[in-house]
């Protein structure tokens, strides 16, 4: 990598810091620190992509190929920052970065094989327009520039949102996203493998109702990729 002057000059001036320890980055490091990111808890599941805790949430709800994740989100863990900082506090750049770096991870498992585009789990436009970005858009944006895989960021919406989910359980959270997503261009995906991208998978209960609105296209295969992966 080719570090420029600007780059060097801007790290003197304002330095980057790690978002999981807070130590200030390298001009070649970005996001996270090599030592925080060797420390990551790695779910691993690319290494059985088929048959995993994650996969397995799926299993007979939806016609599921692949699922993994990049490591195990705990809530206020030093790792949640990762989580927190990206979607709470204007820093979609940590998505991208964070995509590219799970993109790269995987690729040589086969993880991506197959597959023919990218679809990540939309917000409702409100949720957008307040945010000014789409958090599993800019991890989906990382992972398609590693891959090659084209994003399809128009084929599905979220119509409404029904308040916090947290404080629900499980079967009250998949009773609360179900019909929340519309299917709106059918015909770019029909026959092809999907690979659903969200931030974070707990009872993957969104993942669930989003691609139930995918398969209305015909002849659909879905994988699942997030950044975290929250054991319920
Ligand atoms: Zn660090």
């Amino acid at each position: 990598m080719i570090i420029s002057f600007w780059r060097r000059l801007l790290d003197l001036i304002s330095p980057r810091l790690c978002v999981v320890c807070g130590h200030r980055l390298t001009v070649t490091e970005e996001v996270i620190c090599t030592k925080c990111n060797f420390h990551l808890p790695r779910t691993d599941f690319h290494h059985n992509a088929y048959e995993n805790e994650m996969a397995k949430l799926f299993w007979y709800l939806i016609p599921i190929e692949r699922a993994t994740a990049y490591f195990y989100y705990e809530p206020h863990s030093s790792t949640a920052n990762i989580i927190y900082q990206m979607k709470y506090k204007d820093h979609p750049e940590i998505g991208e970065v964070m995509g590219r770096m799970m993109g790269k991870e995987l690729m040589p498992s086969g993880f991506f094989d197959g597959i023919d585009g990218i679809i990540p789990v939309p917000l409702t436009k409100k949720r957008q327009r307040q945010r000014g970005y789409n958090q599993s858009e800019e991890i989906a944006r990382g992972i398609s520039e590693v891959t090659g895989l084209p994003l399809f960021g128009k084929v599905v919406k979220r119509v409404s949102f029904k308040g916090s989910q947290t404080n629900l359980g499980r079967w009250e959270r998949n009773e609360n996203v179900e019909k929340v997503f519309e299917l709106i261009d059918g015909a770019t995906i029909q026959g092809k493998h999907l690979l659903v991208i969200d931030d974070v998978v707990t009872t993957g209960a969104t993942c669930i109702a989003c691609s139930k609105e995918l398969v209305k296209a015909n002849n659909i295969k879905i994988s699942i990729l997030s950044l975290g992966f929250a054991k319920s």
